[in-house]
């Protein structure tokens, strides 16, 4: 059955899957949404024995379908190799009961990298399919790990340009040196004044600027997204949800049919957005568990109704989650107000106006699904050191925000319904934070890469792939603007006239 795609505030139009990617965010501001989620078409038992490609696969084309099997299979053949650092692509482990779904084992050690590492093969495939001949210049705001794994994805990839804007000063020093690194000739990474939310809205302006769309067509150009908001994006996550689904049946630690929950570090809503897919695919999803760091704006939404950005933002050791305006919340704010393109769109309205918009009682009883809460910054080390120290694993911060609102679910509800945990990154990512949560005394005099190698041996894991690169890596970007120069900056990059 054809998928087609409509935008959250204009429910009129629709475009293919391919037109969809292409433009990353609907013209009137929108986020595309497929008209129905669609159904798996295999069953688990099928699935339990698919290799981590063939999951894909099954997954994206129920909601891709505007691509031929032989395009989708070599995108997914291209993302899904030997990038990885594991044959199984998404790894489940257990520890103290609960089973770790490590989505780090891509090119930057973080789970963007599930979905950045086929976005590049997806995009270049829809502008093939649509005639598109124009250079595709993607522009991403980024909280630390979306930037560099989407410069991963797309350096030297033909046809495309990347430029990066990430918050200067917000995120961690390896984060940094990882962007500031990046090869390829056709990226380019801009630190700004300023944090990430400001980032992204600097970024969502200039791809509503009609005036510079038409001045980038002249010099053939056009602007895409590789922000979590594209739909490229989201449908390559369902799969790992899928996919470690039917691993737990395969290697009989659930009955086929058993529910789960799932647990996700949340910042952008991406992620959680698409177990909440895969769940409406027909994994058998019990609760869809939102954690959040002291930028709590979901915990809140979730108790009251009411989204609120009107707050402090709060620096944090997961910086990946300092985000206070979850973009794909929308997603299902339009689902929970039964698609009604309009009255989402006076929420979008009302929260870019006073900052903040309540849903009615209707649509909050529709929220069953999802729990919310959150972790301070003493309770998230409090995770890391205790799990250490219980079962010798060691996990990143994101993935000890979730770990902690986990234990605090349990508290509450007594719920003993197997649990799956998305372990957002790599500690090796975010060393210093992980190390001081181990031992703050040991450890406070150590340079980053000295706690690197303590990391590798106290956890017994090998040094990944891409924090090697960086030990002697040459900086090779060091832009910093202010927060309304963006544009000025990226016309620079592409070499377009100052009008
Ligand atoms: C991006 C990110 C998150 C948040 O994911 P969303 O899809 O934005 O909710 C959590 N942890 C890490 C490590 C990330 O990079």
């Amino acid at each position: 059955m054809e998928v087609l795609y409509k935008s959250t505030r204009s429910g009129q139009n629709t475009v293919t899957a391919s037109q969809a990617i292409l433009k990353g965010l609907a013209e009137d501001g929108g986020l595309f949404v497929p008209t129905a989620i669609p159904k798996l078409s295999v069953s688990v038992e099928e699935l339990s024995k698919m290799s981590y490609q063939e999951t894909a696969y099954a997954v994206m084309k129920e909601f891709l379908t505007d691509f031929t099997k032989e395009e989708l299979m070599d995108c997914i053949e291209k993302a899904y190799d030997s990038k990885f650092d594991t044959e199984e692509i998404a790894p489940l482990v257990n520890a103290d009961g609960t089973y770790f779904l490590e989505l780090f084992h891509g090119k930057t050690i973080a789970f963007k990298d599930m979905a950045l590492s086929i976005l590049p093969h997806l995009l270049t495939t829809s502008a093939r399919k649509n005639n598109v001949k124009n250079e595709i210049v993607i522009l991403t705001a980024t909280s630390g790990d979306t930037g560099k794994a989407a410069m991963a994805g797309f350096a030297d990839v033909a046809g495309t340009r990347i430029v990066v804007f990430y918050p200067k000063g917000g995120v961690s020093p390896i984060q940094e040196k990882q962007m500031l690194t990046q090869k390829g000739e056709n990226t380019h990474v801009i630190g700004i004044k300023g944090n990430f939310d400001q980032a992204q809205s600097g970024v969502k302006e200039i791809f509503g600027n009609k005036e510079l769309e038409e001045e980038m067509a002249r010099a053939g150009f056009q602007f895409s997204s590789a922000n979590s908001i594209n739909i490229g994006r989201l449908v390559p996550q369902v799969v790992y949800y899928v996919y470690s689904y039917a691993k737990l049946v395969e290697n009989e630690q659930i009955q086929n049919g058993e529910k789960i929950n799932v647990v996700v570090p949340t910042g952008n809503f991406g992620n959680i957005l698409a177990a909440f897919y895969a769940k409406n695919m027909g994994i058998p999803i019990a609760k869809l568990i939102c954690a959040s760091n002291d930028n709590k704006v979901l915990f809140d939404f979730f108790q009251t109704g009411v989204y609120d950005r009107n707050r402090e933002f709060i620096l944090t050791t997961s910086p990946s989650m300092d985000i206070l305006i979850s973009s794909n919340l929308e997603r299902l704010i339009y689902k929970l107000a039964g698609e009604d393109a309009e009255k989402n769109a006076q929420y979008m309205k009302d929260l870019s106006g006073e900052g903040k918009y309540e849903i009615t009682s209707d649509m909050k009883a529709q929220l069953e699904d999802f729990y919310g809460n959150f972790a301070t910054e003493a309770e998230t080390a409090e995770t890391i050191h205790k799990l250490y120290d219980q079962t010798g694993y060691i996990i990143d911060t994101h993935t000890a925000v979730a770990a902690a609102v986990y234990n605090k679910y349990k508290e509450e509800t007594k719920d003993e319904t197997k649990t799956i945990i998305a372990s957002t990154a790599s500690p090796f990512k975010f060393t210093r934070s992980v190390m001081n949560a181990i031992d703050q005394e040991k450890y406070s005099d150590m340079s980053d890469f000295e706690l690197v190698d303590e990391l590798s041996t106290i956890g017994k894991v090998d040094v990944p792939d891409a924090i090697e690169e960086i030990r002697d890596a040459q900086i090779r970007h060091n832009t910093v603007c202010e927060v309304g120069d963006m544009e000025k900056e990226v016309k620079k990059f592409l070499g377009i006239e100052q009008s």
